[in-house]
């Protein structure tokens, strides 16, 4: 046989061999999920009172995270304590650990005090993977008590055009949770009431997603 022949063959079994390892590689990678508390340290977020939107976040960022890993599904919190951290590292956490989700918690605020109720932002970008994500997760919400149910939106509050950081910033499915305003008493008083709730629900939108992504 010819050397070069014989090299040939070589590269190709290895080219094969890398390609089964890898594939074994990816298939076994534990299901990893990025929960995003919003805000955080010195970037309160929004408030009434001494309410506080980055208090209410890790809450239900780290209730999320109890339900998820219950599931057997690995999660990182972009934050477990009262911190500051930037909204670049918070992406680069997601990506780094390869999320295969990444959920941003936050809470709304209006100077309309009337103003209630759950909505959902996706990328305009990648809207098709954000939105199964987004409507999984409001499906499972809107099971809970919740006043109103403000519906899945496009892009930003500056425009369908511009997208919240987070999201145009993490390679995996994402959505940014507005969970109620926190300038309306009776969605505190809903979120107080029902947070292990809420919790259960967004866990169980991301693992809706996630069944149909395997
Ligand atoms: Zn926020």
């Amino acid at each position: 046989m010819k050397k070069t022949v014989k090299i040939l063959i070589i590269l190709v079994v290895f080219v094969i061999i890398s390609v089964i390892i890898i594939n074994v590689i990816l298939r076994n990678k534990q299901t990893v999920v990025c929960i995003d508390a919003g805000h955080g340290g010195n970037d309160v977020g929004a408030y009434l009172d001494k309410r506080y939107e980055k208090e209410d976040t890790l809450k239900i960022a780290k209730l999320i995270k109890q339900y998820l890993e219950e599931q057997d599904i690995k999660v990182i919190l972009t934050r477990d304590s009262d911190e500051a951290v930037s909204l670049g590292k918070r992406c680069k956490i997601a990506n780094k650990k390869l999320a295969d989700v990444f959920v941003s918690i936050h809470r709304n605020s209006s100077e309309d005090a009337q103003a209630n109720g759950i909505e959902i932002w996706t990328n305009s970008q990648k809207a098709n993977d954000d939105i199964e994500l987004a409507e999984n997760i409001l499906k499972e919400l809107e099971k809970t008590e919740i006043q109103s149910n403000r519906g899945i939106k496009n892009g930003s509050i500056k425009g369908e055009n511009t997208n919240y950081y987070v999201l145009n910033n993490t390679n995996m499915p994402s959505c940014l949770i507005e969970l109620g305003f926190i300038s309306n008493e009776e969605d505190n008083k809903l979120l107080d009431e029902n947070i292990e709730a809420y919790a259960k629900a967004i866990a169980n939108g991301i693992l809706e997603k996630l069944e149909v992504e395997e």
